[in-house]
C-alpha cells in the first residue's frame, strides 16, 4: 500500500485513475482503526478499484475542550490493518498540508448542523463538512463510504454533496458492534473496565425502545422515556440527549411513522459516546436496525 502525504501527489494519482476510467472508492477516517472502519473498506473494495483511505485527525472538528490532544494515534497498527485489507493507497497528510496558515474558507450546512451533536459540539459539523469537501476535491472519489454510527454527520454530508453538486455518491454502511452491543468507536479505548461494562447501556436502552416498538408503541415521548429509564439505572452514565427524529430533516417527530432515527449521546465517566437505531416502515410494520 502506498502512503501519500501531499495533496499534489494524491491529486495526481487520482487523476491518473480517473483517466484510466477506474472507479475510485474512498474511506475517510481519523485513524485508530477498528472493525467499523474496516467494514467500510471491505464494502468499498467490493464496489471500487482503486480504494483509498485517509487518516487525518482533523483539528477543526474538535472543540477547545475536547479530546484532540489525547485522541489515540496508533499509526503503525493502522497502516498494518489497511495493508492487510488491501487498500490501494493511504492519504496521510499533516495538518499544515490541509490547513496552511492563511486558510480561511469553511463549509457550513445550515440547520442540520445546529441540532443534536451540533448543539453539544458547536462548530463540529463545520469542521467535518470543510475537511470532507477538501478530501473529496483531493481524492476525487466516485463513491465515499461512511458509517451510520454517525448518522447526523452522513446526513449533513449528503446535504453538502447535493447543495454543491458534488460528483460523489455517499454510501452509508451499518453500525459494527461488539458482541455485547457496544458500537465500535476509537473513543472506546478511553473506557476503564467498569466503564466499558457500563457503556453497553447505550445499546441496551435502544434495544428496550426497539422492543417497545415491536409491541406497537409509536409515541416518541414514550420511547424516549423508556430509553431514559434504562440509562438512569446505570450509575456511570449521564445522558446528553435522546431524540427521535425524522431521518431526512433531523427534526423531532411526535409519532414514529416515517423513516426515523432514535439518536442518543451519553457520557460514560468522562467519555462521550453516541449511538442510534434506524426505524423504517416496512408495510404495516416497522423495521428496526440497530
Ligand atoms: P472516524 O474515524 O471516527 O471519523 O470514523 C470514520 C468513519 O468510520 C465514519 O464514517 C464513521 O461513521 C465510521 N465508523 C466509526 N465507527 C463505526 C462503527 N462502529 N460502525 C460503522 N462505521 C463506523
Amino acid at each position: 500500500m502506498e502512503t501519500i502525504r501531499t495533496i499534489a501527489w494524491m491529486k495526481e494519482i487520482a487523476r491518473e485513475a480517473r483517466q484510466e476510467q477506474r472507479i475510485i472508492g474512498f474511506v475517510p477516517t481519523m485513524g485508530a482503526l477498528h472493525a467499523g472502519h474496516l467494514a467500510l473498506v471491505e464494502r468499498a473494495k467490493k464496489e471500487c478499484s482503486p480504494v483509498y483511505a485517509s487518516i487525518f485527525l482533523n483539528p477543526k472538528q474538535f472543540g477547545p475542550h475536547e479530546d484532540l490532544s489525547r485522541y489515540p494515534r496508533p499509526l503503525e497498527a493502522d497502516i498494518d490493518k489497511l495493508t492487510i485489507a488491501k487498500v490501494d493507497g493511504l492519504f496521510l497528510p499533516e495538518a499544515g498540508e490541509i490547513y496552511p496558515h492563511d486558510f480561511s474558507t469553511y463549509v457550513h450546512v445550515e440547520g442540520l448542523s445546529e441540532r443534536l451533536e451540533g448543539k453539544t459540539r458547536p462548530g463540529h459539523f463545520r469542521g467535518v463538512a470543510t475537511v470532507v469537501l477538501k478530501l473529496f476535491e483531493i481524492v476525487q472519489p466516485h463513491y465515499a463510504y461512511f458509517g451510520r454510527k454517525d448518522a447526523q454527520q452522513v446526513r449533513i454530508l449528503q446535504q453538502m454533496a447535493r447543495d454543491l453538486n458534488l460528483d460523489v455518491e455517499l454510501v452509508v454502511c451499518p453500525i459494527v458492534r461488539e458482541a455485547d452491543g457496544l458500537a465500535l468507536s476509537s473513543r472506546n479505548t478511553y473506557l476503564g473496565t467498569e466503564e466499558r461494562r457500563a457503556a453497553t447501556v447505550l445499546y441496551r436502552s435502544l434495544k428496550a425502545a426497539a422492543e417497545e416498538l415491536a409491541t406497537g408503541a409509536r409515541d416518541s415521548m414514550e420511547l424516549r422515556r423508556t430509553i431514559h429509564k434504562v440509562l438512569e439505572k446505570e450509575p456511570h452514565a449521564r445522558l446528553d440527549y435522546v431524540e427521535i427524529v425524522d431521518a431526512e430533516t433531523f427534526e423531532p417527530v411526535v409519532h414514529v411513522r416515517r423513516r426515523c432515527y432514535a439518536l442518543l449521546a451519553a457520557y460514560i465517566g468522562k467519555t462521550r459516546l453516541i449511538d442510534n437505531m434506524l426505524i423504517e416502515p416496512a408495510g404495516d410494520e416497522l423495521h428496526v436496525e440497530l
